[in-house]
């Protein structure tokens, strides 16, 4: 009876399984992020606590502008900084080409230099850091091992397994006890990640308000499309969905 609806169904599981693929190929490139800075924070913790210290996710505004770095550590050797990029198949850049390639099957997407944008990060921090003139700044872009890097930098690109390895290079202590606490204390003063996602949190609540009130002002149903007409209900006229009971959005509500 089973097998009898499994082979008379198949057609069911094929759409299901075809169903699932296409949800997981949207949304990889997305967990495949999330997953990989957890991975460099987690790889990033197994330092020594004692010489490095480590702020993950530090947003600092500069003139205006908004720079989010993904890992900054610390050090009694100078201060990392760290771009995380998580991507799969070949990469081609250079030291100096503003765009990197990334290319995959037959795709090709284009991206703006990694290393340009940590120099970019190097620029927001020793902004923030100016009261420190002597500090030295130690850029990584760290790719996934999913990668397979072909290009020509020497600046520090590495992939995740080689982090702490590149990390571990540096040795002259170049900061005092004094200086690194300073420092740290610092950057996490001026670190705006909590004001950073709650404006992003406010944008989001207030577009979607505009966004309900050009519908209505449009006498459109913003919960579902249809159109909003006058209806009588017991305590009087009111604008409703036409598409009631289905929808039960009502203006003022
Ligand atoms: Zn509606």
């Amino acid at each position: 009876m089973m097998t009898d609806f499994i082979t008379e169904n198949w057609y069911i599981w094929l759409i299901i399984a075809l169903g699932l693929a296409s949800i997981y190929q949207a949304f990889r490139t997305s967990i495949k992020g999330y997953m990989g800075e957890k991975s460099t924070a987690a790889i990033l913790s197994r330092l020594n606590r004692s010489k490095y210290s480590i702020i993950n996710n530090l947003v600092l505004e500069t003139r205006g502008q908004t720079s989010q770095i993904d890992h900054v550590v610390v050090s009694d050797f100078g201060i990392f900084v760290i771009e995380m990029k998580n991507y799969q198949g070949w990469i081609f850049g250079g030291e100096h080409t503003e765009y990197w390639t990334q290319v995959i099957y037959k795709w090709k997407t284009q991206f703006y230099s990694p290393v340009r944008q940590n120099r970019g990060h190097v620029f927001a921090l020793k902004h923030h850091l100016r009261a420190f003139p002597n500090v030295k700044y130690i850029p990584i872009i760290v790719f996934s091992d999913d990668a397979t890097l072909k290009i020509t930098v020497y600046s520090n690109v590495t992939y995740s397994s080689q982090l702490l390895k590149v990390i571990k290079t540096y040795t002259e202590v170049i900061l005092t006890e004094k200086e690194k606490d300073a420092i740290f204390d610092r950057l996490n003063a001026v670190n705006m990640k909590a004001t950073y996602s709650q404006r992003k949190h406010i944008k989001a609540i207030r577009q979607k308000l505009k966004a309900r009130e050009k519908s209505i002002s449009q006498s459109r149903c913003p919960r579902c499309g249809n159109d909003l007409i006058l209806r009588t209900g017991k305590f009087g006229n009111f604008t409703g969905c036409s598409n009631f009971p289905t929808c039960r959005f009502t203006v003022d509500q």
